[in-house]
C-alpha cells in the first residue's frame, strides 16, 4: 500500500508518563503504517526540559509559529514532589503556559461524542466547544483584607500623573476587596480567535457576560465582541449561515441546558475555567476531550485535554497492564494531520484523519473500549481492553 505523502512537517511535541507511552503506540500502529509522516520532533518530556533549561519548550513554540501546526503530548507541570522525583534544577513553568504565551492563543476544548457514551444532559446531541479567555480577571487579581473602618477606592493615575477615583466601599467594619483588570488587546485577540475558529469549524458562536451588572467591565467584553464581529466577520458568518449570539451569562447557561449542541461557547476566564469541567464531566469523561490552541494569526496546536495519567504510569512501570484511554490523543493527531492536509491541499491526509476518527468511534460503538469507558457506557455487550489491544482493535477497523 502506498503511504500518504506530506509536504510540510508537523511540529511534534512529545511528553511524559503514560501519555508518552500511548504516543509511541499511536504512531506505530495507527499513523506510520499509513502516512509517510514528516515531523520536526521536540522532546518536551520533563527530563529533557530540565536538561535544556526548558529551552526545548520555547524552541517547539517557535517552530509552531514557523510551520503553523503542532501536535502535543500531555506533559508534567512540575510541583514540589516532581522536583524530588526528577531531581530538577528549577520548578519549570507549565509548558502549556509557555507555549500559549508565545503563540498568544485561545484554547478550544471539545468533547468527542460517541454512541454508547451518552452525556448526562439528554438533549446534547452534538459537542459543545468551550473557548476560554486565558488572560486576566480574577487570575491576575490583587486582594486585600480590610481590618476595620475606612474607605476603599479605585485609583487610576495616567502617564501625566492625573488621577481618576471611584469609591469601592466605605467600610464600617472588617471586610475584603479585590482589584482585577483586562486589556483591550487581549479581549480583542480572544474575540478574533473565537470568530475565526467558528468560521473554520462552521459552527455558531455564543458569548455571555454580566453586562447588566458590570456596566463598564463586562460591557467592554460585549462591545469588543460586537465590534470585531461587525468589522471582520459579519459577512463571512452570513455567507456560511452562521450566527453570533450574545446574551447574559445566566441566560446562556439556561439555554445551554436545553440546547442540542454543535456550537462554540466563548467564556470569560473564570466562566471558562468552571464551565469546561462541567462540560467535560457531563459529556462523559476527561479522556474524551480534545483541545486546540488557536492563535489570532491562524496557528494551531492540538492536544488531549487530560494530563499524563500518572497513576497508570506507575502501574505500567511495575509491569502491570493498564487500560488508559488513548482516544483524545488519537484525536489530537487527527486534528493536526487534517489541518496540515487543509493547509497543504493534501485531501488524502484529510480523508485519512476522517477515517481514523471513524475507526476509533466505530470500535467503541461496537462495544470494544478501555476500562474508563466500559464503566460509563450504556451499551450492553462490552469488552474492556488494555491500551495496546484497544489500539490494535482500532487498527483492524481502519484496515477494514
Ligand atoms: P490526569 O488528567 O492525568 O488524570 C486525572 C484523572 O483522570 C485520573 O484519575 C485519571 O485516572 C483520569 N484520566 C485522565 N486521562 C485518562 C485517560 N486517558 N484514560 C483513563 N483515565 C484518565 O491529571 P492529573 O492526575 O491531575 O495530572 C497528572 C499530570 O499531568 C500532572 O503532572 C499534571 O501536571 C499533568 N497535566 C498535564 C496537562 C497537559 O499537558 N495538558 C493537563 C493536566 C495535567
Amino acid at each position: 500500500m502506498n503511504k500518504i505523502e506530506m509536504k510540510t512537517p508537523l511540529v511534534e511535541m512529545d511528553g511524559d508518563e503514560m501519555t508518552r507511552i500511548l504516543w509511541q503506540m499511536i504512531k506505530e500502529e495507527l499513523i506510520l503504517p499509513f502516512v509517510d509522516l514528516k515531523t520536526e520532533y521536540y522532546d518536551l518530556g520533563l527530563e529533557h526540559r530540565n536538561e535544556t533549561n526548558d529551552q526545548v519548550t520555547v524552541d517547539s513554540a517557535e517552530a509552531t509559529k514557523k510551520y503553523g501546526v503542532a501536535v502535543k503530548c500531555a506533559t508534567i507541570t512540575p510541583n514540589a514532589a516532581r522536583m524530588d522525583e526528577y531531581k530538577l534544577k528549577e520548578m519549570w513553568k507549565s509548558p502549556n503556559g509557555t507555549i500559549r504565551s508565545i503563540l498568544d492563543g485561545t484554547v478550544f476544548r471539545a468533547p468527542i461524542v460517541v454512541k454508547g457514551i451518552e452525556p448526562c444532559v439528554r438533549n446534547w446531541e452534538k459537542p459543545i466547544t468551550i473557548a476560554r479567555h486565558a488572560y486576566g480577571d480574577v487570575y491576575k487579581n490583587v486582594e486585600m483584607k480590610i481590618e476595620g473602618v475606612g474607605k476603599a477606592e479605585l485609583v487610576f493615575t495616567d502617564k501625566d500623573g492625573k488621577e481618576s477615583r471611584e469609591t469601592i466601599h466605605d467600610f464600617k467594619d472588617a471586610g475584603i476587596i479585590q482589584g482585577i483588570h483586562n486589556t483591550k488587546a487581549s479581549i480583542t485577540s480572544f474575540a478574533r480567535a473565537c470568530f475565526q475558529y467558528a468560521v473554520s469549524t462552521k459552527q455558531d458562536l455564543w458569548f455571555g457576560s454580566k453586562d447588566t451588572i458590570s456596566k463598564k467591565y463586562d460591557h467592554t467584553f460585549k462591545d469588543i465582541f460586537q465590534e470585531v464581529y461587525e468589522a471582520e466577520f459579519k459577512e463571512k458568518f452570513e455567507a456560511l449561515g452562521l450566527e453570533y449570539f450574545y446574551s447574559l451569562i445566566d441566560d446562556i447557561v439556561a439555554r445551554i441546558m436545553k440546547a442540542k449542541g454543535g456550537f462554540i461557547w466563548a467564556c470569560k476566564n473564570y466562566d471558562g475555567d468552571v464551565m469546561s469541567d462541567m462540560i467535560s464531566s457531563a459529556f462523559g469523561s476527561l479522556a474524551m476531550m480534545t483541545s486546540v490552541l488557536v492563535s489570532p494569526d491562524g496557528i494551531y496546536e492540538y492536544e488531549a485535554a487530560h494530563g499524563t495519567v500518572q497513576r497508570h504510569y506507575y502501574k505500567y512501570l511495575k509491569g502491570e497492564e493498564t487500560s488508559t484511554n488513548p482516544v483524545a490523543t488519537i484525536f489530537a493527531w487527527t486534528g493536526a494531520l487534517r489541518k496540515r492536509g487543509e493547509l497543504d491541499g493534501i485531501s488524502a491526509l484529510c480523508d485519512f484523519a476522517d477515517r481514523l476518527e471513524k475507526a476509533t468511534l466505530s470500535t467503541i460503538e461496537s462495544g470494544v473500549m478501555t476500562k474508563d469507558l466500559a464503566l460509563i457506557t450504556s451499551l450492553k455487550e462490552v469488552t474492556a481492553l488494555n491500551s495496546r489491544d484497544f489500539i490494535g482493535a482500532i487498527r483492524k477497523q481502519l484496515e477494514a
